[in-house]
């Protein structure tokens, strides 16, 4: 249930409403917009007499979420959610554009895609320090000295760094160095890890997980909110369907418009992951953007021929830079900014 207070509630008025929900063993969170502030219930109160409560002084509506996810909905925060990520703008009317190869490999290799995509208009740049892979025996990243390396590309062109967690106890690590604590598509039903960046209160790039459905995507984020971090961007990164012949992944263009309408977070699109063939990355990612992504992440390589991971889905630099030629366009096209 939530509860939307009068834009001329007093603090006293929202006070008593949250006092009223609480005495009866609801656990309350305030999200506030056009200057309204909205007061989501959670857990397993008594059951409250909607009509009473409605008659509380300051409160303006009362309304029951029938969706699962509370504090993800639209009903919670009917305006999108904007955060800032150091000084970039998250899920405002630019679309951001995050770039970066798969892993941390050297030096010379994050510096040099670092200034490389900055160049071509990126945003915030990736790149994965722990690495979750599917053999053993795969390159497993650089760890704390790729962290270091991230954090010196950062320093060298002020792009903020989006980079993996992926395990609880790492978490306070990473976000020593990291301002997008990113989620991979394997750890996306990881409770105890969603509770840790949760708690971390750092801006959380969450992957959907590869057979998760909207609403387990939607239910991961309501981990992460319901430590009050609301910096939270969804990917839609790919899902695995009966087919995986030509492409890595099947792309769900579903999930912008869909997303966008269920829940007021910001929609990150991963194309690359998505389809996995560096030639095709450049339509998913344009669609994307028509579709309503407020933002997308594209690995990309000096030399992805050399990559130690995902080369196969990774843009050379100048490809890179074309792209960015092209969002701009489909930015404009649909009303966005880039
Ligand atoms: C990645 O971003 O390199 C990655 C491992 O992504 P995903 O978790 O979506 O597979
Ligand atoms: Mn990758």
């Amino acid at each position: 249930m939530i509860i939307v207070m009068d834009s001329e509630a007093t603090p006293s008025e929202i006070d008593n409403v949250i006092a009223e929900a609480e005495s009866n063993g609801w656990q309350t969170h305030l999200s506030g917009s056009s200057g309204n502030v909205v007061i989501g219930l959670q857990g397993h109160g008594q059951p409250l007499d909607l009509f009473k409560m409605g008659q509380m002084p300051g409160v303006r509506e009362t309304m029951s979420i029938t969706q699962k996810f509370k504090l993800a909905s639209r009903a919670f925060s009917p305006e999108d959610t904007v955060f800032n990520v150091r000084d970039v703008p998250v899920g405002g009317k630019k679309i951001i554009v995050i770039a970066g190869p798969c892993s941390v490999e050297s030096r010379e290799q994050i510096l040099e895609t670092a200034h490389a995509v900055k160049e071509a208009g990126a945003t915030m740049l990736r790149g994965g320090a722990y690495k979750p892979r599917t053999s053993p025996y795969s390159f497993q990243g650089l760890g704390e000295a790729g962290l270091k390396l991230l954090a010196e590309a950062r320093e060298a062109t002020g792009l903020p760094i989006v980079t993996e967690v992926m395990s609880p106890t790492k978490v306070a690590l990473v976000a020593v160095y990291a301002d997008v604590l990113q989620i991979g598509a394997r750890n996306m039903q990881n409770y105890d890890l969603l509770n840790a960046v949760g708690l971390a209160q750092k801006p959380v790039l969450l992957k959907r997980g590869m057979s998760a459905t909207l609403e387990d995507l939607l239910m991961a984020a309501e981990y992460v909110l319901r430590h009050g971090n609301t910096q939270v961007m969804l990917c839609e990164r790919g899902v695995r369907t009966f087919d995986n012949k030509y492409a890595r992944n099947t792309f769900d263009i579903n999930a912008f418009p869909l997303l966008k309408e269920l829940s007021h977070l910001p929609v990150i699109a991963d194309p690359s992951h998505g389809i996995g063939v560096r030639r095709h990355v450049q339509p998913i990612a344009l669609s994307s953007v028509a579709a309503g992504a407020d933002g997308l992440i594209i690995e990309a390589h000096p030399d992805p021929e050399k990559a130690v991971s995902d080369g196969p889905q990774s843009l050379t630099l100048p490809q890179f830079a074309t792209l960015m030629g092209k969002v701009r366009t489909m930015a404009t096209a649909v009303g966005r900014e880039s």
